[in-house]
């Protein structure tokens, strides 16, 4: 165990919420969608994020990333994949370790707007240290399981990005 790393705590986790990047679009049909808004360093994009495709092991995502420049729209596209889970323990990506041996952070309840819509959404908190030891910038999240991709709203220090729209297809 490393000098920093703290003992194992039980996660403070509410109603067991565990993200899943798969199974937060696996309850949506193709086309379902969310459009964000991004703000960082001053300039503002938008993002839309479409279901494209479901196989019975992975789910495609299609993404364009819209930035105003004067008249102009500049677009960017790009896939993302997302595989299904094989069960077993999450390992941590950085130091293979199960990911419940690691700071959990913390998590709260929130409503949020979006669109005409009013939301519960569980808000995580990342821990104030990363699995090495070394300080992080914080990083809040808000979650809802009735929004294509489940994340409704990401904020950190320098830069914000909010859902402002979603059509769930169901
Ligand atoms: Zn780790």
């Amino acid at each position: 165990m490393a000098p920093d790393e703290k003992p194992v705590e039980p996660p403070k986790r509410i109603e067991d919420f565990r993200y899943d990047a798969w199974d937060s679009w696996n309850s949506f049909a193709p086309g379902a969608s969310v459009e964000f808004e991004m703000e960082a360093g001053g300039s503002k994009m938008r993002q839309v994020k479409t279901l494209d495709s479901k196989r019975p092991d992975a789910i495609t995502v299609k993404s364009v990333m819209i930035l105003k420049i004067g008249d102009d729209e500049n677009r960017t596209e790009s896939d993302e994949t997302f595989l299904k889970s094989r069960g077993g323990p999450a390992q941590c990506p950085s130091c293979k370790k199960p990911v419940s041996s690691h700071d959990p952070g913390t998590f709260s309840r929130e409503r949020l707007k979006i669109g005409d819509r009013d939301l519960d959404c569980v808000v995580w908190k990342s821990p104030a240290r990363d699995c090495s030891g070394k300080a992080t910038t914080p990083v809040r999240m808000w979650y809802c399981k009735d929004v294509p991709g489940g994340n409704v709203k990401t904020e950190s220090e320098h830069w914000k990005m909010t859902a402002t729209r979603f059509d769930p297809k169901k």
